[in-house]
């Protein structure tokens, strides 16, 4: 059993809700693992709370928190310095102490591209669809932008927020190269074979099995599918992306590694792909 004592990092989770988080898991299993004295919770925030909560963390001396829904974007204010790809994105999921606050970064989205390179694909230079325009989809959006991706095809069911975020995107990129288009028009994508990234929230648990998109003539398309649901373990994109030849991922692994680079800011440690993979089955075991 690991101590608590005078010298113990804290660390913890900001949002609304908090309690089926898996941030806990992760980061308590890495600290024992690595024989770090930091100890990991989730704390509850209403709205009202969110300055005085960040406030409260410094005055502390917590070294870090996570920022999960309601607050990734409000959180920004928040902050005394932002790495640079969070302020493209505008959103923030890890605070990292600094001398005087918190410094905001992204580790959703270097996680979801650690993630993705531990499967052996790099957007780099590659065609890339992403399904969704909602706040997960953005941020994929502006990673391809940032890590070079050579085209973005951003397919929504609502087309004025994927043109919203595909201007936003282009201009912070300078280069015009995600284009929006309407879900339903998934027929005219280019011949090819895509990274393909489910950012919609249809097939979420506890709703039943169903993808956003469910004509099998699109799957012939996707060369590799990432879906970041994670719950159900399998979702039915995935089961279409496999069944005509893909390999497909949900998005456990993007929220292990939005963790591990968290917890790497943090530490100042370095976590192996190994302990990772270690740390993967213990989310498993907890989802499944
Ligand atoms: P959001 O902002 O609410 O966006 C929802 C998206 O889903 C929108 O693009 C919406 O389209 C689309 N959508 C919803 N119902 C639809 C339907 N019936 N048909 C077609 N499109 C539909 O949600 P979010 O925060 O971006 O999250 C999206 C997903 O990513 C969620 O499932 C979430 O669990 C997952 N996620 C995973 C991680 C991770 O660590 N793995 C992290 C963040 C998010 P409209 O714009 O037309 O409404």
């Amino acid at each position: 059993m690991r101590t608590i004592d005078g010298k113990t990092k804290i660390c913890g989770l900001i949002g609304n809700p908090v309690e089926h988080t898996l941030s806990p898991l992760i980061h308590n299993t890495l600290a024992e693992v690595l024989s770090e004295n930091l100890a990991y919770a989730p704390f509850l925030v209403q709205e009202e709370g969110l300055e005085m909560a960040v406030k409260g963390a410094f005055a502390l001396h917590v070294q870090g928190l996570n920022v999960t829904v309601p607050y990734k974007s409000r959180i920004l204010r928040h902050t005394v310095a932002l790495d640079e790809l969070a302020a493209r994105i505008g959103a923030v999921n890890t605070l990292v102490r600094q001398q005087d606050g918190y410094k905001g970064y992204n580790t959703d989205m270097t996680g979801l591209r650690r993630a993705m390179l531990s499967d052996g694909v790099d957007i780099a230079g590659r065609k890339v669809v992403v399904l969704g325009a909602g706040g997960a989809a953005r941020a994929v959006a502006f990673m391809c932008a940032f890590y070079k991706a050579e085209r973005v095809y951003l397919l929504n069911r609502t087309l004025e927020k994927a043109e919203r975020i595909a201007a936003e995107v282009n201009e912070s990129a300078g280069r015009d190269f995600v284009q929006a288009m309407p879900l339903a028009d998934y027929g005219r994508l280019p011949a090819g074979k895509f990274i393909v990234i489910q950012g919609t929230s249809v097939g979420l648990a506890p709703e039943g099995e169903r993808a956003v998109i469910e004509d099998v003539a699109f799957y012939e398309k996707v060369q590799v599918g990432y879906d970041l649901i994670y719950r159900p373990f399998q979702t039915k994109f995935m089961g279409l992306v496999e069944a005509a030849g893909g390999e497909a991922c949900n998005g456990l692994k993007m929220l292990l590694y939005q963790g591990v680079e968290a917890f790497e800011h943090w530490t100042g440690r370095t976590v192996s792909e190994a302990l990772a993979d270690r740390v993967y089955e213990e989310m498993k075991k907890a989802i499944t």
